[in-house]
Order: structure tokens, then sequence, then C-alpha cells
């Protein structure tokens, strides 16, 4: 399965080169002000979704929570910004965004204010927030053994049993668990 672009009717690969709107968009949807929580910007078109689903942000607690999707951008083709209203994002949250979002940008909004900017920094390694796939795994027992995965140029893998999760498409997404 390809995953989110699926039903996109063929990717245009076409530059318009509309600077000027583009920097328009982006302006737009950077100053809709939020009061409290976290934007997560240029995160690739399309994944917002399953950028929630990896936050397990699905509505039912009553997040208040803004998408744009396939924004034009000038740094990714088409980018999705998400606004989580009362939610700063934990070191295990960053790290699996990291992954799936590896140009994304975080603000953390106090009181109207970004308080604090900054990309998403890939770890060599992540531990404790993806499970293994595999369920002859080491991890995948009653041993006590942190789901541990090095982390690719595309994807993880596990340093047990080498089992490979792809950064494209649902297969890392899927897995993710973080706390
Ligand atoms: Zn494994």
């Amino acid at each position: 399965m390809s995953g989110p672009e699926g039903n996109a009717g063929g990717r245009d690969e076409r530059d318009d080169g509309n600077e000027a709107t583009e920097t328009d968009a982006d302006h737009e949807l950077r100053v809709t002000k939020i009061r409290n929580g976290t934007v997560i910007d240029h995160v690739p078109g399309g994944l917002a979704l399953t950028v929630l689903g990896v936050l397990g942000i699905d509505g039912s607690a009553g997040e208040v929570v803004s998408i744009g999707m396939n924004v034009p951008s000038d740094r990714l083709d088409r980018k999705d910004v998400l606004k989580i209203e009362n939610r700063e994002l934990t070191r295990d949250e960053l790290d699996v965004l990291s992954l799936i979002a590896p140009a994304a940008t975080i603000n953390i909004v106090r009181e109207y204010d970004v308080s604090g900017k900054h990309r998403v920094d890939r770890p060599e390694q992540v531990s404790g927030v993806i499970s293994c796939p595999n369920p002859d795994c080491i991890t995948a027992g009653n041993e006590p053994v942190s789901p541990t995965f090095d982390v690719l140029e595309e994807g993880v893998r596990c340093v047990y049993c080498e089992t490979i999760l792809g950064a494209e498409g649902a297969s890392l997404t899927e897995h993710a668990d973080i706390g």
C-alpha cells in the first residue's frame, strides 16, 4: 500500500514559481494564533493525520487541534501544519516525529508567544518509542528489554533482530508506541 498519496491523482512536479503566494500562505498560517500549545510546521504534505495518530491524538479527549493540509511551501513542495492547543511534546514524541517528518519545525507557544522554536533532530538510535513487529524478537517476549532501533537514512532497524521498518507508509508509524 502506498499510503497517504494513494488518492492524490498523480503528483504534480511542476514548479509554478509563484513565490509570493507561497510566502503569503506560509505567513497566513503562522499568524493564526493559539494561546498555549505546539505548532508543528513543515510536516510533509498529507502526513498530518499520521502525526496525530503517532501522538495518540484522536480528538476523543477534547483536544483542540487545527490542521492545514497540503499548504504550498517554499521549503517543501507542500506541507501540513498542525496546531495542538495546550500540549507540549515530550522527548519521545519528538524522536518519533523526527523519523516521519525530519524537516518539521516545532514551535512551543506560551501566552500567544513562540517561546521555543526548533527543528526536530534525528537521533542515531531510538529506544522505547517503537515496538518491534517481529514476534520472535527478544523485545516481544517477557525479557526486560526495551525495543531499540538504529535510525537509518530511510526508516529504522531493530538492534536485536534487524527487522527494518520503513519511514514511508504505515509500517513505522503503525508500530510507534509512545508512553
Ligand atoms: Zn526486533
